[in-house]
């Protein structure tokens, strides 16, 4: 099932896409798609819940994000093409949540903002707390899976010093959606194509067979440093094609339009814009 979060910014309400691809609300049962309610995705019978008209913005399909917990150099090919050796083990980093943005929500570059970058990834999103979990039973805590562009400035991330925490953290440098699809209707985590496009030309292609340290791998790991709980955000990892890796490098300028699609997760679209002065 497809479940997603429509209306005005930071007045969203919770819904989810029939068999039939309609949009339903879902705000008389439940307040959000946050907390013990992703715990319990496959419960909800679509035909009770009222039809949508139109097509209203969409929102992060997710609520109560607490943690966005981001995965460093997990592909093979990105790692090649920054002429980096694969890591021993998960590189792992955070993200500011107040990067956040609907799917369909503009990437405003902040003022400095000289070489912003696309990555495409797989989102994993929390359904049950996860603390110490074996690989063997980590995929039991996911509510389901989103398509991420894990947005970073280039210049902040590298050349300013520390950690790579201020590249990656800017308000809308986080688009998520434009569902989050529960697991059964997403198929193999290990099995999904990840493409960007900028002005419509491919520019990421990649799989997520080529992961160094697939999803289960990845949930055991992070819930041995620090708990996930429903609602939590890993994106795993961006295969090869980002602009930083071109010769010569590309990087977004306002007026760039920037895709991203993976597996059945369904395609989101920015269109880049300055900051208002
Ligand atoms: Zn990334």
């Amino acid at each position: 099932m497809k479940f997603l979060r429509f209306g005005d910014p930071g007045a969203e309400r919770p819904g989810l896409i029939d068999a039939q691809g309609r949009l339903r609300d879902l705000s008389r049962d439940i307040h959000d798609l946050s907390g013990e309610v992703l715990g319990r995705l496959g419960t909800f019978d679509p035909q009770k819940y009222p039809l949508v008209e139109g097509t209203p913005r969409l929102g992060v399909p997710v609520a109560g994000v607490g943690k966005f917990v981001c995965v460093g150099m997990n592909y093979t090919d990105h790692a090649r093409e920054n002429g980096m050796q694969p890591p021993r083990e998960p590189i792992i980093f955070l993200k500011a949540t107040s990067s956040l943005s609907g799917p369909g929500d503009a990437i405003v570059l902040p003022p400095l903002s000289e070489k912003a970058d696309w990555e495409v990834e797989l989102g994993v999103v929390i359904g049950r707390l996860a603390k110490n979990v074996t690989e063997d039973a980590a995929l039991s805590h996911v509510a389901g899976f989103v398509t991420v562009n894990d947005v970073s400035d280039r210049e902040f991330q590298i050349e300013r010093a520390g950690q790579w925490t201020k590249g990656k953290s800017a308000d809308t440098f986080g688009p998520v959606g434009p569902w989050l699809v529960t697991p059964d209707a997403a198929g193999d985590p290990q099995d999904m194509a990840l493409r960007a496009w900028v002005n419509g030309v491919l520019m990421q292609d990649g799989h997520t067979s080529n992961m160094i340290f697939p999803v289960r791998r990845l949930i055991s790991y992070v819930s041995q440093f620090m708990s996930l709980h429903p609602g939590d955000i890993i994106a795993t990892g961006s295969p090869s094609g980002v602009g930083m890796g071109r010769r010569p490098q590309i990087y977004l300028r306002p007026g760039d339009v920037v895709e991203a699609e993976v597996g059945a997760l369904g395609r989101q679209r920015q269109a880049v814009a300055a900051s208002a002065p």
